[in-house]
């Protein structure tokens, strides 16, 4: 059986929609390339011509279909979302492209799982705002051109390294989305729980965002369960002591890791001796998808260096021994 990523009991992703910013100055953090959309909304409305497409990339939850939704409501414009996945054909395509409007927005999400034949069939459209259309078949088949409206596309990936040249080649601007800090993450908390009408003490949300990974997706689940765990044990606001005490019965742990960042940190430090080890060992070990951790377990680990890659895989770092309370096996540090 396959263990998803949503198993834990503070994850519901339902309240995402209803929580995500709907303008560039309501995004927090990510400073940089907030910027960078503004300047570039405002040439496009200035200059009359659609936004470039764009290219978000990062880890999931960090905001990429966040701010692809944010630039449709700066521009006018409407958007029309889709994923890599559900185009296995050009005519899967079809209905996006016909519906168009002028300088709308259409968003496909793990562009990278899209098959090569569907991104051929959409670099004329992206260069040209044109398609070719091949009817019939054999001797008989012809391809006839239609003209689209001029559009902006943009594309979101976990996996940038896996989009094709050609398909990277063709987005004017790529972003890439890092981490958030405690402070970025504990302003997106107090603000969403003010959504909420949760009422939050600022340390209580400082230890939801010092515990979410980096993610506000995550830290956004988070809140969640502390609200229903408080509203359930408790009266009035939600305190440091019982954010604490919520995020411990989730099995979040006190450095913010769940149960699947233990899971792994554990079978690399007893089961592989630390490591170098292959990500597909661990995931066949752990009974998860190697996508699952290369995508959303393993980043936010590397970037806090519990673990290293090497070239010959996965190395445990001291960190990960001290989270464990492993510190009496020594630390292989390669
Ligand atoms: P995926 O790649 O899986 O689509 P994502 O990176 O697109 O994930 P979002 O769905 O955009 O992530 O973000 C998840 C939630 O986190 C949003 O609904 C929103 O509440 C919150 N969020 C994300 N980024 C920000 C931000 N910069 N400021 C405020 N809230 C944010």
């Amino acid at each position: 059986k396959v263990i998803g990523s949503n198993s834990n009991p503070d994850d519901s992703n339902k309240h995402d929609a209803a929580l995500r910013p709907k303008l560039l100055k309501e995004v927090i953090g990510q400073r940089k390339v907030a910027e960078r959309l503004e300047i570039a909304v405002r040439a496009s409305k200035k200059l009359n011509e659609p936004l470039g497409h764009i290219l978000f990339d990062g880890p999931p939850g960090l905001g990429k279909t966040t701010f692809a939704t944010v630039l449709p409501n700066e521009l006018g414009t409407s958007i029309q979302l889709t994923s890599g996945p559900a185009l296995s054909k050009p005519a899967d395509l079809l209905p996006f492209l016909t519906n168009l409007d002028e300088g709308s927005v259409l968003f496909i999400d793990e562009i990278h799982r899209m098959p090569r034949i569907v991104e051929e069939f959409i670099y004329p459209a992206m260069e040209d705002f044109r398609i070719d259309i091949v009817l019939g078949e054999g001797m008989s088949a012809r391809t006839i051109s239609m003209n689209l409206k001029r559009f902006t596309l943009i594309g979101a990936t976990t996996r940038s390294g896996m989009l094709s040249g050609p398909m990277r080649d063709r987005f004017k601007m790529h972003e890439h989305l890092e981490f958030y800090s405690v402070e970025e993450l504990a302003t997106i908390v107090r603000v969403n729980a003010a959504k909420l009408n949760t009422p939050i003490t600022p340390e209580a949300a400082h230890e939801l965002a010092r515990r979410s990974r980096g993610t506000p997706r995550v830290a956004n689940s988070r809140l969640h369960w502390t609200r229903n765990y408080s509203a359930a044990e408790h009266d009035g606001p939600i305190t440091e002591p019982i954010a604490r005490a919520a995020l411990d019965m989730a099995e979040v742990d006190r450095d913010g890791l769940d149960k699947n960042d233990r899971k792994y940190l554990e079978t690399l430090i007893d089961l592989y001796a630390g490591g170098p080890t292959g990500v597909e060992a661990l995931a066949a070990t752990i009974n998860l998808a190697s996508d699952t951790l290369a995508d959303e377990i393993e980043p936010y680990l590397l970037r806090e260096q519990y673990i290293t890659r090497s070239p010959r895989g996965r190395v445990a770092m001291p960190r990960a021994y001290i989270a464990l309370g492993k510190l009496a096996s020594k630390p292989k540090t390669e």
